[in-house]
């Protein structure tokens, strides 16, 4: 017999986020293996009708499915013209913006070491 929709949708669920985890544990040793975990992911949230969570789906680029990982496979630059935050993928290069407020900006510079790195 088939689990009902509902349990089958929070068992893929819980696999999502096993598979990010994963792939960040590995990702600094094997980027092809965290990249494979990701894609993964996606597949099971295809089959099962899960979308990915929003906090998960910044975490890893859609177009190479690399974890995006400030300081190993993404840099993080910040456009204060435009108060975004540009993050992007080192593997394939595709950047993507988020706008940030002038609150939240505060906030990151009272802890210094939280995601302004900007190495490559
Ligand atoms: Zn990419």
């Amino acid at each position: 017999m088939r689990p009902s929709k509902r349990i089958s949708q929070r068992i893929a669920l819980q696999r999502i986020h096993n598979l990010f985890q994963l792939a960040d544990t590995v990702v600094k040793q094997d980027q092809d293996q965290a990249r494979r975990y990701l894609q993964l992911a996606k597949r099971i949230s295809e089959k099962s009708n899960v979308s990915i969570p929003s906090d998960l789906k910044r975490q890893y680029c859609r177009s190479c499915y690399s974890l995006l990982k400030p300081g190993t496979t993404a840099k993080i630059t910040l456009n204060s013209e435009k108060q975004t935050k540009n993050i992007t993928c080192c593997h394939c290069g595709r950047t993507y913006r988020f706008p940030y407020s002038s609150t939240a900006l505060n906030e990151r510079q009272q802890e210094p070491n939280n995601e302004s790195q900007q190495s490559s």
